[in-house]
């Protein structure tokens, strides 16, 4: 890839959030920050999004370097112990919901739930202002991005605290990319 200026690409994580108050249907972008990882991945056999892409990571860097409470790292039972896998298990199950469900809602066996939540358990008690209306846009559609938006919501949230409290980068360490791609890697070196 074509090497770019990289410290300000946490604007995309900005831009992101504040498109989804422009009209949610620009939640579904949401896919391209699983998607791309992976694709690098498999072409550069090396983590090379979270190495220098991740506006996300980007992001809590800018904004915690130097600056985070304690300016520790997070205790190992959170970095180096079963919670990483906890978090693959949740969003693999969160992802899973999200596709059943987008489906239910396209065949017309359920209402799309046009709200955000924070994780899968908390409705946020606000609703999302439009600035542009989805219009004619279909239910599956608007029940897919909000779903998405939610997704990333719950995942910046999470990285923000963690950064704040520990270093900037903590939410890295669990994070469901980044736990695949190592599990990736390790098959690709034995396989090679
Ligand atoms: S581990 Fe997750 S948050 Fe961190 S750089 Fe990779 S994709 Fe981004």
């Amino acid at each position: 890839m074509k090497k770019i200026k990289t410290n300000y690409l946490f604007i995309i994580t900005i831009v992101f959030f504040a498109l989804g108050f422009v009209n949610i249907l620009f939640g579904i972008l949401g896919f391209l920050c699983m998607l791309i990882p992976i694709v690098l991945l498999i072409k550069d056999r090396k983590k090379t999004w979270c190495q220098r892409y991740c506006p996300r990571a980007n992001l809590f860097t800018t904004l915690f370097q130097g600056r985070s409470l304690t300016g520790k790292a997070a205790p190992k039972w959170l970095t180096k112990g079963k919670v990483k896998w906890f978090v693959l298990a949740y969003f693999g199950m969160n992802l899973l919901i999200l596709t059943m469900s987008t489906i239910m809602v396209f065949r017309g066996r359920v209402e799309p739930m046009e709200y955000l939540r924070l994780t899968i358990a908390f409705r946020l008690p606000w609703d999302v202002p439009q600035l542009i209306s989805a219009g004619p846009a279909a239910n599956w559609a608007l029940h897919l991005a909000y779903r998405f938006y939610s997704m990333m919501l719950t995942t910046t949230i999470t990285g923000l605290i963690l950064g704040w409290v520990y270093l900037p980068r903590t939410w890295c360490t669990i994070c469901p990319i980044n736990t695949i791609s190592d599990v990736s890697l390790k098959n690709m070196k034995r396989a090679a």
